[in-house]
């Protein structure tokens, strides 16, 4: 018998007992306890959310937030907080675009001209766990060829070899927003139809009390929006809540430590950074390609897309940071007259202004571009408890989310490479239409939530260790992009399933 329990209806003041408690039933959450149903040990899933949207739910979620740059003045993305992520059953992957992709090597490394950068642990340590999570979204994996999607009338696009630019291979999975939505069911069925795996729907965790050592966490409160409330003890707790309600969690739990849970050091909520979008056509690439652009091996996708990056060497060479362009066909085929494209970019926002095309000829395919850029890790960028609370009366979030005046030349820097590289190699020329001083307010940010509980096995540096592990509690595992040590530039679910899927093998052992 499935086990679905409907929190609204647990009497209040109930105590539940189990082994594993994981916090949030979104992507990452889903995927642990699918990987351990049928472990013969108990495992309880918390979902704040129900099985559709639910507005009182979602505004659990609302908070302030400030996107700020050295140079620049401060923009209120308040709305960020309740736009760029769903409390619900299934989370964020509700609405996701479902692409995923491997981060390069040097994300991994220690890259001496972006302070703090790299992992603790390997890329190629991960390779495994990567192989696993495309069998989980039901992609392939990435070392397949994808022949049935070039077009056997133009050779794929081939940067390699330039020594500047190369391409970075991208697929796409199952999303609830998509035409395969069924196949995103069947990844929620997974916990809802497992009857190893009890369930509790709106279930929101609001507190976390440790044991009389202060070493473990001994249970965790959960409250409901109908007023009742109930406990659940378990061995082991997973974190699971999302890059940025992690850290607002382990903040607001601070009975026994004042600072927060796994705070000790002031890391919790540090070294925020999502991925900033220049925004569709803010760059235009003019080309007049014989090669395709299917860099993107999408499932369904009709339109070519191609991701381009700069190279390791490029990066280290010009002191910058991972960066993609986006090469989007959407539908923008060859054109006799490009003009249509042009006025679309600049009246998309005024504020950009006329791009200055005086020198650049207007010929063959017009294709809208965007670039994303990876932020350097950066202490200051932040998320802390405000004043105000939720319903449930969880201290809400400030995100603090900072630029440094280094992070905006390094957009800048890598709009020209590529563009400069591109003309050079022949490829096309590309007109960048940024403006450094209003790129913060023009620029999208994306809805990818790094760094606010970092791996790092010095406690004094990160809030997780390499197992995943809050430091200094023994029994509380964290799962998501927070703990993420460099961002690269690469969408980050695959990353984030890979590590749960390591983490639970970690966890069956300790069980
Ligand atoms: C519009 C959009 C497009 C995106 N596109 C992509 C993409 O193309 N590729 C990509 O890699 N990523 C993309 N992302 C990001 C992706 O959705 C996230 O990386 C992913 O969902 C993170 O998984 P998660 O399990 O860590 O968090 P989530 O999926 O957000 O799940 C967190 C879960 O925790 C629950 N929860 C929160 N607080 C509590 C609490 N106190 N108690 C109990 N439960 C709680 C929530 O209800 C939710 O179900 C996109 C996101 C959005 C919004």
């Amino acid at each position: 018998m499935p086990m679905v329990f409907d929190s609204y209806e647990i009497s209040n003041g109930h105590t539940v007992k189990t082994d594993l408690c994981i916090i949030g039933g979104g992507m990452v959450g889903i995927a642990i306890a699918r990987a351990l149903a049928q472990s013969g040990f108990g495992v309880v899933l918390l979902e704040s959310g129900g099985r559709d949207y639910e507005g009182p739910s979602q505004a659990l979620y609302q908070g302030k937030g400030e996107l700020s740059g050295e140079a620049a003045a401060s923009r209120d993305i308040s709305n960020y907080l309740v736009t760029s992520r769903f409390r619900q059953l299934g989370g964020s992957g509700n609405k996701w675009g479902g692409k995923c992709g491997i981060p390069d090597e040097e994300v991994f490394e220690d890259r001496s001209w972006i302070p703090n950068s790299g992992w603790p642990i390997s890329r190629s340590s991960l390779m495994p766990f990567y192989d696993q999570a495309c069998d989980v979204l039901g992609i392939n994996k990435f070392d397949y060829d994808p022949a049935e999607m070039r077009d056997p009338k133009r050779p794929s696009l081939s940067l390699n070899g330039s020594g500047i630019t190369t391409s970075t291979r991208h697929m796409t999975a199952v999303t609830g927003r998509s035409p395969q939505k069924t196949e995103f069911e069947d990844y929620i069925r997974g916990v809802t139809d497992d009857p190893s795996i009890d369930l509790y729907l709106h279930a929101n965790v609001v507190d976390m009390a440790m044991n009389e050592a202060g070493s473990a966490v001994s249970s965790v409160k959960v409250a409901t929006l109908r007023d009742n409330s109930f406990i659940v003890r378990a061995k082991q707790f997973v974190l699971a809540t999302g890059g940025i309600e992690n850290a607002r969690l382990l903040l607001h739990a601070n009975q026994r430590q004042p600072e927060g849970l796994g705070n000790q050091h002031g890391m919790v909520g540090r070294y925020f950074s999502g991925h900033m979008t220049t925004g569709n056509n803010s760059l235009l690439y003019f080309t007049n390609l014989a090669q395709s652009l299917s860099l993107y091996t999408g499932r369904n996708r009709k339109f070519p897309w191609g991701v381009l990056k700069t190279t390791k060497m490029a990066q280290a060479k010009h002191r910058l940071p991972n960066a993609t362009l986006t090469l989007s066909a959407n539908g923008v085929s060859p054109r006799e007259d490009d003009e249509p494209v042009l006025k679309s970019a600049y009246l998309a926002d005024g504020r950009l202004g006329r791009p200055d095309l005086s020198g650049f000829k207007l010929k063959g395919n017009v294709v809208s571009a965007y670039l994303m850029s990876e932020e350097a890790p950066n202490a200051e960028s932040r998320i802390v408890l405000s004043e105000d609370r939720d319903s449930l009366g969880v201290r809400r979030v400030q995100l603090d989310w900072k630029f440094t005046s280094g992070d905006l030349d390094a957009i800048m820097a890598s709009a020209d490479l590529f563009a400069r590289e591109m003309g050079a190699l022949g490829l096309g020329r590309m007109k960048p239409i940024l403006n450094r001083n209003l790129l913060l307010f023009n620029a999208g940010p994306s809805s990818h939530h790094v760094g606010t509980t970092r791996m790092h096995p010095d406690p004094k540096r990160g809030v997780v260790d390499t197992d995943c592990r809050v430091h200094g509690v023994g029994n509380l595992y964290i799962a998501g992009s927070s703990v993420f040590p460099s961002a690269g530039i690469v969408n980050p679910t695959l990353t984030i399933i890979a590590l749960g899927l390591k983490l639970s093998g970690h966890l069956r052992n300790r069980l």
